[in-house]
């Protein structure tokens, strides 16, 4: 017999044998596992695109009907296109979802839906939406909260003042929410001159004081003396950026000397040198740069409640929707106002 043969009953062919079974489940294990997560991406793959190629209005009846993925998903789905600006499939699926839902999820679809129509810009078919969510549950704060904004929106202050009667009924502070649709009217109204505004005005101002950026910018831009006159000092922080931009003609210096903040606002522009300098880091630079570097004050506006930040002066949040929470943030900056007078200047 060949000594290269072994014996069957030899104990090396036992040991020979367990390791090929060893070898041969390794192998096949790492095929399955490698053919399963093939699988898997391919359906991962084919979802994707199924969401990449935006499906129709009919694939989405479909979809949503055979019920294959759950209510939740589909509004983190319909949320998520809202986001991104597809307001109009965003509006689909909760179409859908409305006439597949159950009972007890109506009005929480009609409410989302109605949100997006409103975010949409679609502002008479939000009426409707949230109208109809009402007619049935009238004692509905954030469903009131959001007709209130889409009157507001449609320019119809006194249906929102109406809107604010039974959240006032249900206990919630509206004052300052009615103060603000008072004055958005007082500025809309059509029939009434820009010096009657500012009076009007003046007198929603009177009442407590609120309110205090949107009724100024719009007194120091009509009636400068009246703005002067009724300035109350102790606000002018939150009015920094109108006194920065007033015109040097309608500047009143008696205030402006009894003022601390003023004084050192109006020395760091350069009109008055009455501060030699300021706790207000921007100012303080400005004053000691005596005009020698061409700088001048930038400004950008934060909520105060969401902190959302913004380019432009608000009364109301455009992100939170929430009222005089304008809150300004000052910043240094290359004047290249002053640089391309000069340069012009230069070539005369
Ligand atoms: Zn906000």
């Amino acid at each position: 017999m060949s000594p290269f043969f072994i014996e069957f009953r030899d104990p090396l062919f036992g040991v020979i044998i367990f390791f090929a079974l060893v070898f041969m489940i390794t192998i096949s294990s790492y095929w399955w596992t490698k053919y399963k997560s093939k699988e898997k991406t391919k359906s991962l793959d084919k979802f994707l695109k199924d969401f990449k190629t935006v499906p129709t209005t009919k694939e989405l009846k479909i979809l949503i009907s055979k019920g294959e993925m759950s209510e939740k998903s589909w509004i983190l789905l319909a949320r998520l296109y809202s986001k991104n600006g597809d307001f109009e499939k965003s509006i689909e699926i909760y179409n859908e979802l409305i006439e597949v839902t159950d009972k007890s999820n109506i009005r929480e679809m009609m409410y989302l839906l109605g949100k997006t129509y409103f975010k949409a810009g679609f502002l008479e078919r939000s009426k409707k939406v949230f109208l109809e969510i009402l007619r049935n549950n009238p004692r509905s704060p954030r469903v009131l909260y959001d007709l209130v904004l889409v009157y507001e929106y449609m320019k119809d202050y006194d249906a929102a003042l109406d809107v604010l009667e039974p959240l006032d009924e249900l206990k919630n502070d509206v004052s300052l929410d009615s103060l603000y649709l008072k004055a958005m009217k007082v500025l809309n109204e059509n029939d009434l001159s820009n010096e009657l505004k500012a009076y009007e005005l003046l007198e929603l101002y009177k009442i407590d004081g609120n309110l205090t950026y949107m009724i100024f910018e719009f007194l120091f831009r009509i009636n400068p003396k009246l703005a002067w006159d009724n300035l109350d000092s102790s606000k002018s922080e939150l009015l920094t950026d109108i006194f920065w931009r007033i015109d040097k003609k309608d500047l009143d210096f008696d205030i402006i000397s009894n003022n601390g903040y003023l004084r050192e606002l109006y020395s760091a522009r350069g009109d008055i040198q009455d501060a030699s300098r300021s706790s207000v880091f921007e100012f303080d630079m400005l004053i000691n740069l005596d005009k020698k570097v061409h700088a001048t004050l930038s400004f950008e506006y934060i909520c105060d409640n969401c902190k959302n930040t913004f380019p432009f002066a608000f009364n109301r949040c455009g992100n939170c929707h929430a009222i005089d929470t304008n809150t300004i943030s000052i910043t240094l900056v290359k004047d290249f106002h002053r640089d391309f007078s000069e340069e012009n200047n230069s070539f005369q």
